[in-house]
């Protein structure tokens, strides 16, 4: 697909992405999803989702975004193994995309949903760490920490729910919280705070990472607020649920970012600064970052595009 000329062109390819893909597709735009790093976006990451509409019996992440990928394929998306790696606008006001495949595309119409990343502490020898005790996915991880003790860091949902999912694998969990109440929302607070082998370390903040002579994790030490007294919590594993930041590096300087990055919204919530360019998902959504409000933005950002393209 060297220099093709496109009528959409999708970048990413989670929850928002691949609903935009559904309804542009079946709009007869014939779209093409850049799938970027991780196929299926962040979802893919996640085990029960028990909160989007239409599953009661609880539905896995990763096979939520199989089944939409599925249903984009029915409907004949193009999806395209590479990332985004430059972006410019053209002097046509089309949207010129280099890939990190070498490709390069022209697109008319241009659908943002690229989603986000997760936070780090910024303490010394942190990305060391990375598969050597520190983590940012129970899922992924949390096997090999079974029948171990372990942290989770933060006090959001997806603190909860990774806490959660590891008190059924690992002998002990420990919550780490800055504060002395929960972020997450009451359900799952009360299912941290009533489960027996998961342990809240309120008013702590992580200091330091202890280490054994492999480079292994042995322990974090955390300081606490008022006390300024420092515990060490000895533990194989810490999974980090610190929040997020958005996939918008590549956009720097081509539609307008927040200060923290997320894309600016416009007159409504898909409309970015550019004509013809829409951002939909965790990549511009900071309030709510859900999967069905990802998914309805890029149905949102779909039919704004087509309707761009039917006056354009
Ligand atoms: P979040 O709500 O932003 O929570 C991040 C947590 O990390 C906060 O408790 C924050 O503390 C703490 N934190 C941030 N920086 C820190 C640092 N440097 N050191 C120590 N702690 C730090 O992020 P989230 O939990 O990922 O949730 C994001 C959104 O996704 C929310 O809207 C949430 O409801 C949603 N979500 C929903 C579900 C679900 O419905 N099943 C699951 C996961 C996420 P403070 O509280 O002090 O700020």
């Amino acid at each position: 697909m060297s220099k093709s000329f496109e009528r959409v062109v999708i970048v990413g390819s989670g929850c928002a992405g691949l609903s935009a893909a559904i309804y542009t597709a079946r709009a007869q735009l014939n779209p093409w999803v850049i799938q970027g790093k991780m196929p299926g976006g962040l979802l893919t990451q996640t085990t029960d989702v028990e909160n989007f509409p239409g599953f009661p019996e609880n539905v896995q992440g990763i096979d939520l975004m199989d089944r939409m990928r599925k249903q984009a394929e029915k409907f004949a998306v193009r999806f395209e193994n590479a990332e985004l790696v430059r972006v410019e606008r053209t002097k046509e006001n089309s949207n010129h995309l280099f890939l990190s495949n070498g490709h390069e595309l022209r697109a008319q119409a241009l659908i943002i949903a690229t989603g986000s990343h997760h936070n780090f502490l910024g303490l010394e020898g942190e990305h060391n760490l990375m598969g050597k005790g520190l983590s940012v996915c129970a899922t992924c991880d949390g096997f090999f920490y079974r029948n171990e003790d372990v942290c989770v860091i933060g006090g959001g949902d997806s603190a909860c729910e990774e806490a959660l999912y590891l008190s059924r694998i690992c002998k002990k969990v420990y919550l780490i919280h800055r504060r002395d109440c929960l972020r997450a929302s009451k359900i799952m607070s009360e299912r941290v705070c009533s489960n027996d082998r998961i342990e809240v370390i309120w008013n702590s903040i992580p200091q330091g990472f202890e280490c054994d002579e492999h480079g292994f994790l042995k322990a974090l030490n955390v300081i606490h607020k008022e006390t300024q007294s420092v515990q060490k919590v000895v533990c194989r594993g810490i999974f980090l649920a610190i929040g997020w930041k958005p996939n918008t590096e590549v956009f720097k300087g081509f539609v307008e970012l927040e200060t923290d990055g997320y894309i600016k919204q416009g007159r409504i919530p898909v409309e970015t600064s550019l004509p013809g360019v829409f951002a939909a998902g965790d990549c511009t959504d900071k309030k709510y970052r859900q999967a069905c409000v990802a998914a309805s933005m890029g149905i949102q950002a779909a039919l704004e595009a087509e309707s761009w393209l039917l006056h354009h």
